[in-house]
């Protein structure tokens, strides 16, 4: 197999996040190292690449570079893949053409050694490299779900499950196969450590 269809064009970005990165990774050589990798055609780095100016950056090289691919060098993506495929979006490039490695949580924040922790962040944004050269465009679409759940077993789980669900507004099928619900709890007199009557 080769990567997906044309030739990868590769923008990298390595975020300092402040010191939470920069204090403990050498972001200018794993800048420099990106900048040596196949199909990375920029790398650069930034104090905070989640802010406007950084996201800049990015929409410019798109532009100006024409890149086909972007990594990002950061935080968990948890915390900001959205906002880098979003970015990536306005600028005209399909937003599932985006890598992002996360060399904070998993690297800077663990991290004791900075010459260790700047050999595991190179590792990182090789790899993430490496794999967004494999990345297809993809297409968002809606589909229509009905907003109804089915709760399995009407002990206290599963009857607080289901409570919680109709609560946000869900339909809510509770089966049980016993004639009765509330599972080991509705046997037992009093429950520790409130001593509740637990029926
Ligand atoms: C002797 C004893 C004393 C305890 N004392 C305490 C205490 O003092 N304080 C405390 O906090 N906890 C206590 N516990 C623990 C507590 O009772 C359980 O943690 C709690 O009841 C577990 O609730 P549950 O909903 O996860 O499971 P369960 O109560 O086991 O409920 C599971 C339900 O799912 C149903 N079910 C299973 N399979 C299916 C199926 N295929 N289709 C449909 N229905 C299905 C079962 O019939 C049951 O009604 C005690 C437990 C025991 C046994």
């Amino acid at each position: 197999m080769t990567p997906t269809q044309d030739s990868p064009r590769v923008g990298v970005y390595v975020c300092h996040c402040g010191t939470n990165i920069a204090g403990m990774v050498d972001v200018e050589a794993v800048t420099e190292y990106a900048s040596t990798l196949g199909n990375v055609a920029v790398a650069r780095h930034y104090a905070y690449m989640c802010s406007d100016p950084g996201q800049a950056l990015i929409k410019d090289d798109i532009h100006n570079a024409g890149l086909n691919r972007v990594v990002v060098a950061s935080c968990s993506p948890l915390m900001h893949e959205t906002t880098f495929r979003r970015a990536c979006g306005e600028a005209g490039l399909n937003p599932f053409l985006f890598q992002m490695t996360n060399i904070r949580e998993q690297c800077s924040w663990v991290s004791e050694d900075p010459g260790k922790a700047t050999e595991k962040a190179k590792m990182l944004v090789s790899a993430a490299v490496s794999r967004v050269a494999w990345h297809a465009p993809l297409e968002m679409r809606q589909v229509a779900v009905k907003p109804s759940a089915l709760v399995l077993g009407a002990g206290i789980a599963g009857i607080e499950a289901a409570l919680r669900l109709a609560d946000s507004g869900k339909h809510v099928y509770l089966v049980e196969r016993e004639p009765s619900i509330g599972g080991h709890m509705s046997r037992l007199y009093k429950t520790f450590p409130t001593l509740d009557c637990a029926a």
